[in-house]
């Protein structure tokens, strides 16, 4: 039975029971059951699905992880985790992270002045809040303010100039003062498509020389003991443990030569994020070699050795894993609107009387195919459709005889694909011709404002339809999005491993593709492209006897995009009223509903309805 992969990347959070994806927790709810609810109360378009039982499961794993590491190899030092805000600001993930990280002291990370202000409305109180990125002397002042205000809060810098910013300020502040961190360049670098974070040539951090610097700074300010922070970032989903290693080695050195300069109050190493998640769908194209309890393993390992010979004490150890918290809490769900070979159907054929020998043959071909034929009939098939073509084109056979053989060519593939099921086949035909009649799918949603790692970076999100799949899925399927750009679409191109579908008219059923994996990065990144924004989300909260939809959000109306573009929406709205007003071709009765009728649309989200 064909699961999507979701042994692979599902990490158990969802089964397949009765055909439908169900959440693999307490009652078990079917995820088509929470989507039809949903829509049963008039919302349409995609949907955000969000889980806070997955982020509280994130946050216990890479807990109990590392403290299994620790126990195991008796390491002095503690963990701390905080959340990258950049990651996912969202409101609706936020406050579950911070609600459920509470028992864990888990803290936020912030890389702006506006992250860094969200960090100290929403933080846990005494939780760590590391901030990050390129600072001015006013973002500096905001993280002076959250010391004074009782935030356990640590500024890492980036650059010289930071930490000279630093001492100016701190002459001039009140006393509490924030813990300095520094952020070190390594030569290090992760793998993967995110991997330029890290390096020597990377964005961020001070090399050695700048390291020595900073430490003689430090101690001429008098601020040496508030520095207590090394910090690395090797790049976001490391595919491979082993550049981490390499990573771990240099920042431990580094860490034990600036205890031995007389930094004595530096205790801990901020590891940043980069901890992968699966996203592939098919065993060959894992997106990382390492589990949880490796990565924790080996971090421990390493700092404990080199602490070990270098005689410096074990160091706390920070983590600031984003895309592993998050991911996994987001699903989209967006509808299928059409089917494009939909309408080649038996009823639209029109054979005539007398027709050309090759159109008689495609329909025999089409009455006779069975498994034991379908590859040549269906060859067969395509090198007549070809002859028709020309035929057309040289005025042999008309446009009625074209379109039967068109007809006829899609009605032979979709049984050739059928009985040819999905095994390979020596010769590769079948990846070839399953490529050849693909059937394309028209979902309600934008590829560029829900999954623009898909498009900007071409990576990949697990994608299943929500039921149905006690069915064998028949129909090699591209995506296509609503927006008007030839980008937004999910093309056909893995031969070897094909997304198939479900053969299904939309007229008469619903069908629901799942996009998994979204929740780290995708919804701040994601566009406003042909002005689609947000989708509608919903917060679904398992309880043993069932689950409640929560914080229903809908997707933004037309008229707030338009704000948020800056338009003066009363501009607009005057506007339209004033045209309305003055057209000579209606009277004033539909004058009165069609102002009625654009109010509606004007404040109603711009994903499509219905296409029927
Ligand atoms: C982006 C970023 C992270 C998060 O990385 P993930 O790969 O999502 O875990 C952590 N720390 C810093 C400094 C970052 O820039």
């Amino acid at each position: 039975m064909n699961d999507f992969g979701l042994s692979i990347w599902g990490n158990s959070n969802f089964v397949i029971e009765d055909g439908k994806v169900c959440i693999n927790a307490a009652s078990k709810p079917a995820i088509i059951d929470i989507v039809k609810e949903i829509r049963d109360d008039g919302y349409r378009g995609p949907l955000l699905l969000r889980f806070p039982h997955l982020i509280q499961k994130q946050i216990e794993q890479i807990h109990a992880s590392f403290a299994k590491a620790k126990k195991e190899f008796a390491y002095k030092g503690s963990f701390n985790a905080v959340f990258p805000l950049k990651v996912n600001q969202y409101p609706g993930f936020v406050k579950n992270l911070v609600r459920l990280g509470k028992p864990y002291n888990y803290g936020l990370e912030a890389g702006s002045k506006a992250e860094l202000l969200l960090t100290m409305a929403y933080n846990n109180e005494k939780a760590p809040i590391t901030v990050n990125g390129f600072k001015d002397k006013e973002m500096i002042n905001i993280g002076f303010i959250a010391a004074e205000m009782g935030h356990n809060i640590t500024l890492t810098i980036e650059g010289l100039n930071e930490l000279e910013a630093i001492i100016a300020i701190a002459k001039e502040r009140f006393k509490p003062k924030p813990k300095i961190g520094l952020r070190v360049r390594l030569h290090s670098t992760g793998s993967g498509l995110w991997a330029k974070s890290g390096g020597i040539h990377s964005k961020f951090g001070l090399t050695s020389t700048e390291l020595i610097e900073a430490v003689k700074m430090l101690k001429k300010a008098n601020l040496l003991e508030n520095f207590t922070m090394i910090h690395f970032h090797i790049g976001s989903q490391i595919s491979e443990i082993h550049p981490l290693k390499k990573a771990l080695i240099e920042a431990g050195n580094i860490y034990a030569e600036l205890r031995k300069m007389g930094a004595s109050n530096l205790k801990a190493i901020n590891l940043g994020g980069g901890l992968a998640i699966e996203y592939s769908q098919f065993k060959e194209e894992s997106s990382r070699n390492y589990t949880l309890n490796e990565y924790a393993n080996d971090v421990v390992y390493m700092l404990k050795t080199i602490s070990e010979q270098k005689k410096e004490i074990e160091p706390d150890i920070f983590i600031e894993s984003g895309r592993f918290i998050a991911a996994s809490h987001a699903l989209l769900v967006a509808p299928v609107l059409e089917l494009f070979s939909q309408e080649y159907t038996e009823e639209k054929l029109n054979l005539k009387k007398n027709n050309p020998n090759l159109i008689t043959e495609l329909v025999d071909l089409y009455k006779s195919i069975k498994p034991s034929n379908a590859l040549e009939y269906l060859h067969d098939a395509i090198h007549h459709t070809e002859s028709v073509l020309t035929l057309f084109d040289l005025g042999y056979v008309d446009l009625q005889d074209r379109s039967n053989a068109e007809v006829l060519l899609k009605l032979i593939s979709k049984k050739a694909v059928v009985m040819l099921g999905n095994k390979s086949n020596s010769s590769g035909d079948l990846a070839k011709i399953q490529k050849e009649v693909q059937e394309r799918y028209l979902l309600n949603f934008s590829i560029f404002q829900s999954l623009p790692d898909f498009w900007g970076l071409k990576q990949n999100f697990p994608i299943m339809p929500l039921d149905r799949l006690d069915e064998r899925p028949t129909l090699p399927a591209s995506i296509w999005d609503i927006t008007c750009d030839s980008d937004g679409e999910i093309s056909y191109d893995d031969e070897k491993n094909p997304l198939l579908l479900h053969d299904v008219d939309v007229e008469k059923e619903d069908y629901f593709l799942g996009f998994f994996l979204v929740g780290a990065y995708q919804e701040v990144i994601g566009m406003k492209h042909n002005l689609f924004t947000h989708p509608t989300e919903a917060t679904i909260e398992l309880s043993n006897d069932g689950y409640k939809i929560t914080n229903l959000l809908e997707s933004q109306s037309i008229l707030d995009i338009m704000e948020d573009m800056d338009y003066d929406i009363y501009e607009i709205q005057d506007t339209l009223n004033e045209r309305l007003e003055k057209s000579t071709l209606i009277n004033e009765t539909q004058k009165k509903q069609i102002l009625g009728e654009l109010y509606l649309f004007l404040n109603d989200n711009s994903y499509l309805k219905t296409i029927n």
